[in-house]
């Protein structure tokens, strides 16, 4: 799974951090930024990105890209 913030959404809260602190971490403007997107299995993963207040986490398969959330019908 690819694991990827946006840094101009994310408000940098650490709950992703709390959540999986072997895949993510704060930089240092307090953002969160990716350090091993296989740091965690991908459940725990999913959970910090549905966790994610203002959903700056975005999971896309590996192999197909295809966007695994936000879901895209939710960008409609
Ligand atoms: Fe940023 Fe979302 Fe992680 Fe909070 S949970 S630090 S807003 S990416």
């Amino acid at each position: 799974m690819k694991v990827k913030v946006d840094k101009d959404i994310c408000i940098g809260c650490g709950l992703c951090v709390s959540l999986a602190g072997a895949v993510f971490r704060l930089d240092d403007s307090g953002k969160s930024e990716v350090i091993d997107e296989h740091g965690a299995d991908d459940a725990t993963i999913r959970l910090a990105a549905e966790s994610c207040p203002v959903h700056a986490i975005f999971l896309n398969d590996e192999k197909t890209n295809e966007q695994l959330f936000p879901p895209m019908e939710a960008k409609k």
